[in-house]
């Protein structure tokens, strides 16, 4: 599954190629991938230029002329692809935005888990899903208040650390791999719970995600078990995991423990991490 850096590599790789580029019509195969009435969408899409990509968590926030935007989340195995017309199709491809230069957005979803949505300017962030998204680590700026928030909310729960940090309602932007990296980096135990977590500890998780997260995105992602990003960027971060999928602590050389925390694969060191 792509995680945030491997989503804002994806979008930093479509923004060279869409801004500017008005969407003739969009060719919809599989009806469940658009989240709206397939009419409203295409009325409310069809006609349009890009004129910018965002993203949030996961989420890509494709910018349209008139202040509305199309919202997507490629789950799984979601891919976009930039190409000209009718030179890839596959019974992979769900969605395909004609545009007005002679070539294609194509979206292509091996198990279809992927979403897209019309929003207006007021929906965009008031409405579900984002409004149920917590703070995207890499863009907030995590000034005192916010950081207050967020010991109360982690505090509040008696869970693992490593499941309140995969909850992306209170900080949006680690999944699985980043997730036993920040923890090491932060020298916690991803068996702790929540309500132990000191104001200092915070503190380093919050430091240690902007860190790595950074990192993974200027590596463009990690490139791990099936997923690549669209367009065949290749992520090189996974030369720089220390823990994920590791045996030696790269610490204290002592081999690294592997359970299962919510049901996913977890790495750490039980010496370094308390
Ligand atoms: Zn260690």
């Amino acid at each position: 599954m792509p995680e945030l850096p491997e989503v804002e590599t994806v979008k930093r790789v479509l923004k060279e190629d869409l801004i500017g580029k008005k969407i003739n019509n969009v060719e919809v195969r599989y009806k469940n991938i658009i989240e709206d009435d397939l009419d409203y969408f295409k009325s409310n899409v069809e006609g349009k230029s890009v004129i910018d990509i965002k993203r949030y968590a996961k989420f890509l926030i494709f910018c349209l002329s008139d202040d509305s935007y199309i919202l997507s989340h490629l789950r799984m195995e979601g891919k976009y692809f930039y190409l000209p017309t009718n030179t890839l199709d596959n019974k992979h491809v769900h969605v395909i935005y004609h545009l007005d230069n002679g070539y294609d957005l194509i979206y292509q979803d091996v198990r279809k888990f992927g979403r897209m949505e019309y929003k207006t300017k007021d929906e965009l962030y008031s409405t579900k899903p984002l409004s149920d998204i917590g703070y995207d680590l890499v863009l907030t700026d995590f000034n005192k208040d916010i950081k207050e928030e967020l010991l109360r909310k982690i505090n509040n729960r008696r869970i693992p650390i490593k499941t309140i940090l995969l909850d992306q309602s209170i900080m949006a932007g680690l999944g699985n791999i980043y997730v036993d990296e920040v923890l090491f980096a932060s020298a916690i135990n991803p068996h702790r719970a929540g309500n132990l977590i000191k104001k200092a500890e915070l503190d380093k998780i919050i430091e240690a995600s902007i860190l790595i997260l950074n990192k993974a995105i200027e590596l463009k992602g990690t490139t791990i078990r099936s997923y690549t990003s669209s367009l065949g960027v290749e992520g090189g971060f996974q030369n720089f995991l220390k823990v994920h999928t590791k045996n030696t602590c790269p610490n204290c050389k002592k081999g690294l423990c592997c359970d299962k925390i919510g049901g996913r694969s977890t790495y750490y060191c039980e010496r370094c991490q308390k």
